[in-house]
């Protein structure tokens, strides 16, 4: 059916309107009304064929909340009416060692991003959430919590898992001092659940002016990356470090934080590291890791505990036509905590 979008056409100019296709409900389909759309740095990423080139017209956002308005004839987990959830991913193959385990997002045979991915089953491009509304498989859409803010659930789908999921992998707990690296829309859901972990947080930014926020936000402690004497107060004293940074970097000095045998995880910058001191690794036996979103499971169990501790993303919600406006200001760091557009204005 014809539907409503926004669009990138190619890596420079504006998004702006554009009409697209979606699939007729297969049998196992859900179909969603949006209501709200987190905008998600991957989306800018995406835009401007920052990861290699990106297929035009390009229409971002997995970061997708709404109500379901039909299902196909063998749905069994939604009904109409249902609030859900869409993240990153809209299929896998559903029988590798990942899938058997999950770990969807590590399908050996590739998974279905949601959008500007090619779609095995359907053929074309996938379509994100810059939409009035989609199509996707029941096994890939998640229950939200009714007591929650819907604007303010939105960015959990892909911010809050991003964060929840190496959080959880290398098992934060309480009394752990944990840096969050990067203090925007990844970076403030990683503070509020690593404190909810029971975690002494430390929001290690190269703002000052978000210092303030980042306490609000939960963080125990500030760290501002850029002051080299404040870094090295720290050096050998964090149990784990969550690294949001969307582009290359000189890392060394935020591995320099860790303790013996302790990790950074890498969710940010999708590009080579450049740089990287061997002796900083191998003088502390110091890990370096990375993570890709979580899967299916893992975010059900995620949104599950937002729901009982009341934990969503601090948002600023946007018109449709203030996309390209808040991508300037994304570029630019100034982001508070995250853009979620309403589709009602679309
Ligand atoms: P964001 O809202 O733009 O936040 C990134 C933050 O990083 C900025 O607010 C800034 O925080 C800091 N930063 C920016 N440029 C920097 C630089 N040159 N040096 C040091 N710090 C810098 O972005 P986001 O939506 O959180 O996404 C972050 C990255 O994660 C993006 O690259 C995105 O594509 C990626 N991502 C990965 C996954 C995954 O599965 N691994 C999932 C989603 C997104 P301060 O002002 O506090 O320094
Ligand atoms: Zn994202």
């Amino acid at each position: 059916m014809s539907t409503k979008a926004y669009a990138a056409f190619n890596a420079v100019d504006p998004l702006g309107p554009h009409t697209i296709e979606r699939r007729n409900l297969d049998v196992n389909d859900v179909f969603i009304k949006i209501d709200y759309c987190g905008v998600c740095h991957s989306d800018l990423h995406t835009a401007q064929s920052d990861w290699g080139p990106t297929n035009y017209p390009a229409v971002p956002g997995h970061e997708i909340v709404g109500r379901v308005e039909a299902v196909g004839s063998e749905v069994t987990k939604y009904k109409v009416g249902d609030l859900v959830g869409v993240g990153c991913l809209v299929e896998s193959c559903k029988h590798c060692h990942s899938c058997d385990e999950d770990l969807e997002q590590y399908c050996e045979n590739g998974f279905t991003g949601t959008y500007n991915s090619k779609n095995s089953k359907y053929g074309g491009i996938t379509y994100g959430g810059y939409s009035e509304n989609i199509v996707v498989h029941e096994d890939f859409v998640l229950s939200v919590p009714t007591n929650l803010p819907l604007d303010a659930v939105a960015p959990l789908l892909c911010a809050g898992i991003t964060t929840w999921s190496p959080l959880r992998h290398w098992n934060v707990k309480k009394g752990d001092k944990v840096g969050i690296i990067g203090l925007g829309g990844l970076g403030h859901m990683g503070v509020k659940f690593a404190k909810a972990m029971g975690a002494h947080v430390v929001m290690i930014t190269t703002s000052e002016s978000k210092g303030a926020d980042a306490m609000k936000l939960g963080a125990d402690e500030v760290l501002i990356s850029k002051d080299p004497e404040q870094m090295k107060q720290h050096n050998y004293s964090f149990d784990f470090l969550l690294n949001t940074i969307p582009v290359a970097h000189d890392v060394n000095p935020y591995l320099l934080l860790l303790k013996l045998d302790k990790t950074m995880c890498m969710v940010g910058a999708i590009e080579p590291l450049p740089g990287v001191h061997g002796g900083v690794l191998i003088n502390k036996r110091r890990n370096i890791a990375g993570s890709l979103i979580g899967g299916i499971k893992e975010t059900q169990e995620m949104l599950d505990f937002c729901g009982e501790h009341n934990i969503v993303s601090d948002v600023e919600v946007i018109r449709m036509n203030e996309i390209n406006e808040a991508y300037v200001r994304m570029q630019n760091s100034d982001v508070k905590y995250r853009f979620v557009i309403d589709l009602k204005t679309l």
